[in-house]
């Protein structure tokens, strides 16, 4: 069973691989592999309209099985946001900098015990006729009140993880890979993966 990765990002691709190197029926693609297919703009409000929206797109260019995710974090005493808007929280040309000030300073005044949030990763596999499924992963932590740690990327400086008395950007890689919200919804879409591997022998494209 081929199966396209829809991202173009490396570590993404690598880390999927790490979880899935058991499974030697599926040939893991990525979109890498087919350097013509357009950027696809994530215009939906949810990380599952997200996720969805990249995996129907990729399953219908290729021809393949499509696996997308989509990922944010989520602030509780901010509602959610920012939600799917995480990359370009502090507008169309933010970094990842300029994004954990604005958050920063969005929760300058709210206590430590309302500064709850979560990682939120939701995976969508599509057959390119048009079955989907979605598996959905939550890697929960605390807002900090100043950044801290040089790993990773995006929001990890800020978000501290009770149980290693550390920011995200202070554990190291193998420890994120291990309990990250795209490592939680990989687990889980893995069993549907088998299944779907089971039962495609007969029906290769269903
Ligand atoms: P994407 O859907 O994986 O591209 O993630 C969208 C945005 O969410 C990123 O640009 C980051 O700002 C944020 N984000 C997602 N996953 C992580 C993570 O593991 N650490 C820090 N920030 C993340």
């Amino acid at each position: 069973m081929k199966l396209v990765l829809a991202t173009r990002n490396k570590g993404k691709v690598a880390e999927i691989k790490k979880i899935l190197e058991d499974l030697p029926e599926v040939e893991l693609l990525s979109l890498r592999d087919f350097p013509d297919l357009a950027p696809i703009e994530e215009t939906g409000k949810t990380f599952q309209e997200n996720a969805i929206l990249k995996a129907k797109t990729v399953a219908n260019s290729t021809g393949c099985w499509a696996l997308a995710d989509d990922s944010g974090l989520v602030v509780e005493a901010l509602n959610g946001a920012p939600g799917v808007y995480s990359a370009r929280y502090a507008g169309k040309n933010a970094t990842d900098t300029s994004n954990n000030q604005k958050l920063l300073k969005a929760l300058e005044k709210v206590p430590w015990e309302k500064r709850r949030a979560a990682f939120v990763c939701v995976m969508a596999l599509c057959s390119p006729k048009g079955k989907c499924y979605t598996c959905e992963g939550r890697f929960e932590g605390i807002i900090s009140f100043e950044p801290k740690g040089n790993a990773g990327f995006g929001y990890d400086p800020v978000f501290y993880v009770p149980e290693y008395d550390k920011t995200v950007a202070e554990l190291t890689p193998e420890i994120k890979n291990m309990i990250s919200h795209r490592a939680q919804a990989l687990k889980k879409i893995k069993p549907l993966l088998i299944q779907i591997i089971r039962s495609s022998e007969s029906n290769p494209l269903e």
